[in-house]
């Protein structure tokens, strides 16, 4: 073959070549455009696989951590009462503690209530209170409520400064039962204390028709027992209750009951009057009184007190060597009235107050030499004579009580050895001082105690009139 025989058949074929070499370009095109659609296709499968498997985990996550806590809640309720516990705070990152700013009385605090898995820490911090100021808080709190015994639903108030916010005024914690303040002292030291609860007054006026006794009818008609029994104390100062009462006599009780507003719980209840009529006309009646000094007790309506008013003696251990009459006197030596009592006693013997009063005399006094005398209730005065030396802390117009040493034994005066010479003065007239001892007398009001007593009896008389 020649070459011009070559090139003959090389033409024949050329458009052959380029018939199927453009066959190969469509179909390779196409392969490669199917394998990228196929290519993009499996990727965005891949993906969404890896969605599926993402959504899967957080989700096994979330159900574990709520099985988890259904089981805490769980061990919380068979214990009965839900303590907050810290052992989902590390996975509950993202708890969001709700806070609230309030403003009463131009004071601002914030308030947030205690959900489960909240501590004390925890929660001050999301308030932006410095851990420092935060465990001062928590020991503070801790000397009433301690942080394992946070409940759920207990509230805390953060009363913030209001030029500068990172001072503290003061944090009350609210429990079910009870309000804590936690506030500094002047040492700068966070101090806590339980803010009394609001009281409310509830009165009950009840008429008793005696059925047997008094005792079994208070008690069949629901009166608290501390009352019962107070009314029994102050009546037996004029009935028998053995002999005297008899069915159809009637009682008339009036007290009063206080009330913690918060939880409705009865704290106390306070007897402010109690009548009972027996003997067909015969009537008992008590009124409350608290007197100026501070001792609540009761009195009838004239102001006497169920107390009586006793006298101890003046030296402990000591005898009576010369007794209240006539006699013939020691130094003096002729017939002479002894107006007291002679205690025999070695030098500086201490003397005491025979009972509470108000020093009305200390200073030499002739012939009683070193002499104190006392004021006492019921226009009774008390003298001790014949002193070595007082008590160098009293004065005149103390208040002294029983038991009080006034002074001490000599033999100042008109006297012929260490004793004591002690009187008792009723109304200006010194008279038996032991006679009187062995008969001692209900304790009266007197001056601004009677006008109290007065206030306090028309008030009594005027809430039973309103009831
Ligand atoms: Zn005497």
């Amino acid at each position: 073959m020649n070459s011009n025989q070559i090139y003959h058949k090389f033409k024949n074929i050329i458009p052959l070549i380029k018939k199927k070499i453009r066959l190969i370009s469509v179909i390779s095109v196409s392969i490669i455009v199917v394998l990228v659609i196929l290519v993009t296709f499996i990727n965005s499968t891949k993906i969404n696989h890896l969605k599926n498997v993402n959504v899967l985990n957080t989700d096994l996550i979330e159900k574990s951590l709520i099985i988890e806590q259904e089981a805490l809640k769980d061990s919380i309720d068979t214990n009965n009462f839900e303590i907050i516990t810290n052992s989902l705070e590390e996975k509950q990152h993202n708890t969001i503690i709700e806070t609230k700013s309030i403003k009463i009385d131009s004071e601002t605090y914030e308030e947030v209530t205690f959900k489960s898995g909240d501590n004390f820490i925890k929660v001050l911090k999301t308030l932006n209170i410095d851990v420092q100021t935060s465990i001062a808080l928590s020991d503070a709190l801790g000397e009433i409520i301690p942080p394992n015994l946070i409940r759920v639903g207990d509230r805390i108030k953060i009363f913030i400064n209001e030029n500068n916010n990172k001072i503290i005024n003061k944090v009350i914690f609210i429990t079910k039962n009870e309000e804590i303040l936690i506030k500094k002292d002047l040492n700068d030291r966070y101090k806590v204390s339980i803010i009394p609860p609001i009281l409310e007054k509830k009165y009950s006026l009840k008429t008793l028709v005696v059925d047997e006794t008094v005792y079994k009818t208070a008690q069949e008609s629901k009166i608290p027992l501390d009352i019962i029994n107070k009314i029994i104390i102050n009546h037996s100062q004029d009935i028998n209750f053995n002999k005297d009462i008899k069915d159809g006599d009637t009682v008339i009780i009036f007290y009063g009951t206080s009330i913690n507003s918060k939880n409705n719980k009865a704290l106390e209840h306070q007897l402010l009057y109690s009548s009972i009529k027996y003997k067909n006309d015969k009537n008992s009646e008590y009124f409350r009184y608290k007197n100026i000094s501070g001792n609540e007790t009761f009195y009838n309506s004239d102001g006497v007190s169920i107390n009586k008013i006793i006298f101890i003696k003046p030296i402990k251990n000591s005898k009576i060597t010369s007794s209240y009459g006539m006699r013939m006197h020691p130094v003096l030596g002729y017939e002479r009235m002894h107006n007291g009592d002679d205690y025999k006693a070695t030098l500086n013997t201490p003397i005491v107050a025979t009972a509470d009063g108000t020093i009305d005399f200390i200073g030499e006094k002739g012939d009683y030499g070193n002499y104190i005398r006392i004021n006492h209730k019921n226009d009774l005065q008390s003298a001790y004579a014949h002193l070595n030396k007082y008590n160098k802390n009293i004065k005149n117009g103390d208040l002294i009580k029983q038991g009080e040493i006034i002074g001490y034994v000599g033999s100042s005066g008109l006297s012929t050895g260490p004793h004591l010479h002690y009187e008792i003065i009723r109304n200006g007239e010194k008279i038996n001082p032991s006679k009187f001892a062995k008969n001692t007398s209900n304790i009266y009001l007197e001056g601004d105690d009677l006008q109290g007593f007065k206030k306090e009896y028309n008030r009594i008389i005027q809430l039973m009139k309103d009831y």
